[in-house]
């Protein structure tokens, strides 16, 4: 029995049929006997969509409301992705960051994971429960709602990775590897079977944004295999 953490990104969950997809595939491992822990992103486009209304508001959105409207969108998700798990008959909860006591600084729109609490996921996952955490956002030591960063959710889902030890970090997304670069400009990229931390930050540091490098930095610093 392994303890998997898995990440969907925003193209993954684009729609109700992609969820449905990923449910079926959460449910398929949790049902192998292995331990779940799924992070997910918002649907595809919300986020932005989300930033375009507060900018329609206001001229200069409030920080701190920033992120309470921008982390919405994952919170559907993880709604929505619980609902799919539980009609395939796989026991499932859905965690908010601010459920989840995912504890950053106050840095709104940029914030650094301080602390990731286990407590409850592990309770859950000792029970059979597959655990469905809203990627990208957390909250600070005085309640307020922070956001990690554009493409966050990658961080969530290797800090969680890293406080319950576990055995991988699975990242989901719409390109089948990592290249040696975009595949999605460079017809001629080259997927890659391995690359070390270093590279990946270096890589991510040119540009490539196919893991948030914060992401990387994390799994580096703790050894999670990524
Ligand atoms: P998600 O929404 O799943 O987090 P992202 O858009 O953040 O997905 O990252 C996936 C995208 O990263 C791919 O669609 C691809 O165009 C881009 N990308 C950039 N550099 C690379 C690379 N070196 N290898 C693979 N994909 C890359
Ligand atoms: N939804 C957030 C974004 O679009 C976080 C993520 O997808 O990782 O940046
Ligand atoms: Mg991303």
């Amino acid at each position: 029995m392994a303890l998997i953490v898995q990440k969907y990104g925003g193209t993954s969950v684009g729609s109700i049929e992609k969820i449905g997809k990923v449910a079926d595939k959460v449910s398929a491992l949790a049902k192998s006997g292995d331990q779940v822990v799924v992070a997910v992103s918002a649907m595809s486009g919300e986020t932005n969509r989300l930033i375009a209304l507060a900018n329609e508001m206001s001229s200069k959105p409030h920080t701190r409301e920033m992120d309470v409207i921008i982390s919405t969108g994952e919170q559907v998700t993880i709604a929505l992705l619980t609902m799919a798990l539980l009609d395939r008959g796989c026991e499932a909860r859905s965690y908010t960051g601010t459920q989840i006591k995912m504890l950053t600084d106050s840095v709104h729109g940029k914030a650094r994971i301080r602390e990731v609490q286990c407590d409850a996921m592990r309770e859950d996952l000792n029970a059979g429960r597959v655990v469905v955490v809203a990627g990208f956002q957390g909250v600070d030591e005085h309640g307020n709602i922070t956001t990690l960063g554009r493409g966050g959710s990658d961080t969530t889902a290797v800090a969680i990775a890293a406080a319950l030890k576990a055995d991988e970090c699975q990242i989901y997304t719409d390109v089948d590897g990592v290249y040696t670069t975009d595949p999605r400009i460079e017809p001629k990229a080259r997927k890659l079977d391995r690359i070390t931390f270093e590279e990946m930050l270096e890589m991510a540091s040119l540009g490539s944004k196919v893991l948030q490098i914060r992401s990387v930095e994390f799994a580096g610093k703790y050894n999670v295999p990524l």
